[in-house]
């Protein structure tokens, strides 16, 4: 199986290049962002107990997000690899990543994290509150996610990088020289 974290703050671009491995490589994409937001637009018992906390650009607790990827993961058994987009964002959630995985007997082949400014993000972000009509697209929440990713979310990528399993990936330029990019290390594994 071939298991790949898509690593990256807000706006790094996750989403886009995911769309695009996933196409080629024939990959099940599993956006926990997504996920969350088809909750809260069918009114499910969890969108409503998460709506406000994403509205806020506050993490969701580690407990509802693990059970709901390991439910997503579950429906999919004969994947032939997963994409995790926006999973983990804590250790705790990558340690029970690999708890879950290993209990598949598969693991995370590789993590991939896509290198962005700070600058970039924000300008990005901007333009894309004007078509997205996410509520946590403005200013104000999107710091707060920002804040997120750099308290909480970084912590990460050590985790992976003890186990020799982070590349990173210059995240700023054009879509397909950054999926190309991307490709090289994918094809290495
Ligand atoms: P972004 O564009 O900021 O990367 P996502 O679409 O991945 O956003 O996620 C949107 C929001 O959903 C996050 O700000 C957070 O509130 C919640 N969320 C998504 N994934 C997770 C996760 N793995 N753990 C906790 N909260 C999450």
């Amino acid at each position: 199986m071939l298991n790949l974290v898509l690593f990256g703050p807000p706006g790094a671009g996750k989403g886009t290049q995911s769309q695009k491995l996933i196409d080629k490589y024939q990959l099940v994409h599993i956006s926990t962002g997504d996920l969350f937001r088809a909750h809260i637009k069918n009114e499910t018992t969890l969108g409503k107990k998460v709506s406000q906390l994403i509205a806020d650009g506050q993490l969701v607790p580690d407990s509802i997000t693990i059970d709901m990827l390991e439910e997503e993961v579950g429906k999919n058994p004969n994947a032939k690899g997963f994409i995790f987009d926006g999973f983990p964002r804590t250790v705790a959630q990558a340690e029970a990543l690999d708890t879950y995985l290993e209990s598949k007997g598969s693991k995370i082949t590789g993590v991939i994290a896509l290198d962005v400014t700070e600058e970039e993000l924000t300008n990005r972000i901007a333009e894309r509150k004007k078509i997205s009509n996410r509520a946590d697209d403005d200013a104000e929440k999107l710091k707060k996610r920002i804040d997120e990713y750099f308290q909480k979310t970084i912590h990460v990528l050590p985790y992976y990088e003890t186990q020799d399993k982070l590349s990173k990936v210059n995240g700023i330029g054009e879509i397909d020289v950054i999926f190309n990019d991307l490709c090289a290390v994918v094809d290495k594994y």
